[in-house]
């Protein structure tokens, strides 16, 4: 089986409304998402999605997937997509780095793998069954009041477990959210403060040490190093996200004991086949890990659901569905939705979602014949 074409289509995906982080220092409208279909000469046909949460959020950006193809698209025209170690190890001799990029036609060459040899991607990484995956809210930075409505309104979803944006240079009303939010919450539902790296150290240790609660916090400061300072001198668990791009910061983190749980993403970490071992080493040292994508339609939420379902239950925290954020749906009526709190990946060999050509419209660029 060779890869014959890559076909590559563009989406702007407005959100539903407007979305903060970091204390309202980081504002989203709208998801700039790039499809990718690699089609075989044998006929089978993968889909992968690569969507940065805007361009603030990480040194990532929609049109630098798009440049980046440009690069990767034609060396794999020939390829076997099914030999996915290969595949990467191709993409990272023709472009080194550059991660983001890679994620979207590393998806697609599973989804043609899963469909070749007759298995969902939940199996194929390991799993005994299409388990439901808890699936958690993410709460928009606000006033204490305006958090907690969210936070209301989510549980009436389903949602137990909420991802609460918080962070900012004003220290006090961090500290009034994360008592507010805490006190308020149910007892059979849990909360992790992401503060998307907008402390210093010395405010996270301020702020932490200065409340009763001892819910997971995120990503506190911008660096490996000062997320492990601030780990060492708080009470709560530390879950790590931005900083985190290679299975080398990973093994970092875990030397210096910098935290006690990790976000896996696969367009942050280069897609499914760097996130699956970055899954497989956070089971082996007792991580607890949030199994989602950086952003983008039910495509990339699906995928990300068939790792989290084959990760052991005890390994796994919850996952984030973005696409309840959009005003578009490229995917109706497929792939892992929220049901309850939970969201199971589908069945059927492969991925399990194509996208609706009538949303997608033109292909913007085509590799190979
Ligand atoms: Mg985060």
């Amino acid at each position: 089986m060779k890869i014959a074409r890559i076909k590559v289509y563009q989406l702007d995906m407005p959100l539903t409304e407007p979305y903060y982080l970091s204390g309202g220092r980081l504002k989203f409208e709208q998801l700039d998402s790039t499809f990718v279909e690699i089609q075989t000469d044998d006929g089978l046909t993968g889909w992968g999605e690569g969507c940065p949460w805007g361009h603030t959020y990480l040194p990532a950006h929609g049109s630098g997937i798009r440049a980046g193809l440009e690069i990767l698209a034609p060396a794999l025209i020939g390829q076997d997509p099914r030999s996915l170690d290969h595949i990467n190890r191709l993409m990272d001799v023709t472009l080194p780095g550059h991660p983001y990029v890679k994620s979207p036609l590393d998806m697609a060459c599973w989804d043609i793998t899963g469909q070749g040899g007759n298995m969902p991607l939940w199996q194929m990484m390991g799993g005994a069954q299409a388990t439901p995956v808890c699936v958690n809210s993410s709460i928009s930075t606000g006033t204490p009041d305006e958090m907690i409505a969210l936070i209301r309104k989510a549980s009436q979803k389903g949602y137990r477990t909420h991802s609460a944006k918080i962070g900012g240079s004003d220290t006090a009303a961090d500290i009034a959210r994360i008592e507010a939010i805490s006190e308020t919450l149910p007892t059979h539902e849990t909360v992790t403060f992401d503060v998307n790296r907008a402390w210093t150290p010395g405010t996270a240790i301020q702020v932490l040490n200065s409340v009763d609660a001892r819910d997971w916090v995120e990503q506190p400061c911008e660096t490996l190093d000062q997320c492990a300072h601030v780990a060492r001198r708080v009470q709560n668990p530390i879950m790590l996200d931005e900083c985190m791009h290679t299975f080398g910061d990973h093994l970092e983190a875990w030397k210096i004991n910098a935290c006690e749980g990790v976000k896996v993403k696969p367009n942050r970490v280069g897609g499914l086949t760097r996130a699956r071992q970055i899954r497989d080493f956070g089971i082996s040292v007792g991580w607890q890990m949030h199994i989602e994508d950086l952003g983008g339609s039910g495509l990339a939420d699906t995928a990300a659901i068939h790792l989290a379902a084959s990760t052991p239950e005890a390994n796994r925290l919850a996952s984030w569905l973005c696409h309840y954020h959009l005003s578009i749906d490229p995917v109706p009526n497929m792939g892992a939705r929220n049901e309850g709190g939970f969201a199971t990946p589908p069945s059927i060999p492969g991925l399990g979602v194509k996208p609706d050509m009538n949303v997608l419209g033109e292909a913007i660029a085509v590799y190979g014949v």
